[in-house]
């Protein structure tokens, strides 16, 4: 369906990479810090690019810059990259030792986003030009947040008040704090699905998200997924077993009829090949901050394609990965909706003049060259932290 990807027809030639560790109190998580490392990439001519890591801890977050700046930049300071792709294939052959996950390819993911920013305001275009052909220019919005509390009426005013905005379908799940995390008591999950089928109303899409560590078996999952579809009909049911349990995952999606989404922690092709292979998801989740950038994450996305299953954007940081993943979702068939954050935050209302909404339950794919968002500096320097700052 998708040409073959266009790049921009003069190398660009790399003059700077700074790298910038950021944090910042996340309203639609009870106002917890979060930290992420966002980088900048200036080419000799003057352009600029700008790409995050969801580094999550703030130590993280630090170590990521320091890789950024000391271990990947030299690779590519000074030299012409003739595309961007090309860049990528240099960083993570340099780091087949130190890459594979983790840290490096952290560092390796904001980079790459960078580029492909910095690739579009070179040639003039949006970075979903230079995927491919675009299938769309908006996707259905999803309010997006973390059900970290255990207050059944918060919970119903909250998702009443997103089907307000205008959303028409809503995501509930993961939280830090797991003694009231979703997935970790049955009585409390049932009685969440309920309030928030009731908040909603029966028109709007479900999606719930069970905590990483909530330790369901695939005979729990079955019977928890059967029971909250049975009454409140689920659009998807994500995370009820942990990654790696493929043999689980093949056992529920034998036992149930509702999609089965997972694959958020994922960082490289190969983890993703055995998720797609095991033919067991409807949703591969995917986040280009974390599994080698817009480069890695589009080539997950194919693989998905192939294998007749759709894909997320895991998309729940800052404005810039929300745009990269927009312009994935563009030029993605097997695309069903797009999260956000239904609460103005600093990263993605503050960092961006242009921050990215949806109106009446659509989000729009950015125009603007690039990935369509303009960062505000100022803003970076206001949220940036360093080691000394730590325990602070
Ligand atoms: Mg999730």
């Amino acid at each position: 369906m998708s040409a073959a990807p266009r790049e921009p027809r003069a190398p660009l030639r790399i003059a700077r990479i700074d790298a910038f560790a950021v944090r910042y109190p996340e309203p639609n998580n009870d106002g917890k810090i979060r930290s992420l490392t966002l980088v900048r990439v200036t080419s000799a001519d003057g352009l600029v690019g700008w790409g995050e890591a969801i580094t999550g801890a703030q130590e993280v977050s630090l170590a990521t810059a320091f890789i950024v700046e000391r271990r990947l930049a030299p690779l590519l300071l000074g030299s012409e990259i003739a595309d961007v792709r090309a860049a990528w294939q240099r960083m993570r052959d340099a780091t087949y030792w130190d890459g594979n996950g983790g840290i490096v390819t952290f560092g390796i993911s904001a980079i790459d986003m960078a580029l492909w920013d910095l690739a579009g305001h070179a040639a003039g275009l949006p970075v979903h030009a230079l995927l491919g052909d675009a299938v769309r220019d908006r996707l259905p919005a999803c309010a997006s947040t973390i059900l970290a509390t255990d207050d059944l009426d918060r919970i119903g005013r909250e998702f009443s008040g997103f089907v307000a905005q205008g959303y028409r379908y809503v995501k509930g799940g993961w939280g830090h704090d797991l003694s009231i995390a979703f997935g970790r008591d049955e009585r409390r999950d049932l009685a969440v699905a309920a309030a928030v089928r009731e908040a909603i109303g029966p028109e709007t899409e479900m999606i719930l998200d069970v905590v990483a560590l909530a330790g369901w078996d695939a005979d729990h999952a079955i019977r928890m997924i059967r029971r909250i579809d049975d009454g409140q009909r689920l659009f998807w049911f994500e995370d009820p077993l942990p990654e790696h349990d493929i043999a689980g995952y093949r056992a529920i999606r034998a036992a149930v009829r509702t999609r089965i989404c997972t694959g958020e922690k994922g960082w490289h092709a190969e983890h993703y090949r055995r998720l797609v292979e095991s033919g067991a998801l409807d949703v591969v989740m995917i986040d280009p901050g974390k599994a080698e950038g817009v480069t890695g994450t589009l080539g997950v996305i194919r693989m998905a394609e192939a294998a007749g299953q759709a894909w997320n954007a895991h998309s729940w940081s800052s404005a810039l990965n929300t745009a990269a993943s927009l312009h994935l979702a563009a030029v993605a068939p097997a695309t069903l909706l797009f999260e956000l954050k239904p609460v103005p935050s600093p990263m993605q209302h503050e960092l961006v003049r242009d921050p990215i909404g949806q109106v009446d339950g659509w989000v729009s794919v950015p125009a603007g060259p690039g990935l369509g968002v303009t960062v505000d500096e100022a803003c970076v320097l206001r949220y940036r932290f360093t080691e000394a700052d730590l325990g602070r």
